[in-house]
């Protein structure tokens, strides 16, 4: 699974929605997040991101996140 931090509040740019093949990107406060349940981890999202702020939940950058993620997608 990647997750979205907050390298991406206030980008506009929506070019990971655009390219994920399973669509679970959803609005979260100010970054867009990743849905944990639905992302297929295929990593194609990650080179796309103008604000490189999307990480693999593998990486020790990513653990306060993946909460984060999990929490405002499940909003939707
Ligand atoms: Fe979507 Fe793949 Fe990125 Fe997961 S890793 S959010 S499935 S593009």
């Amino acid at each position: 699974t990647y997750v979205v931090t907050d390298a991406c509040i206030q980008c506009k740019f929506t070019d990971c929605v655009e390219v994920c093949p399973v669509d679970c990107f959803y609005e979260g406060e100010n970054t867009l997040v990743i849905a944990p349940d639905e992302c297929i981890d295929c990593g194609v999202c990650e080179p796309e991101c103008p604000a490189d702020a999307i990480i693999p939940d593998t990486e020790s950058a990513a653990e306060k996140w993946i909460a984060f993620n999990g929490k405002y997608a499940a909003l939707w």
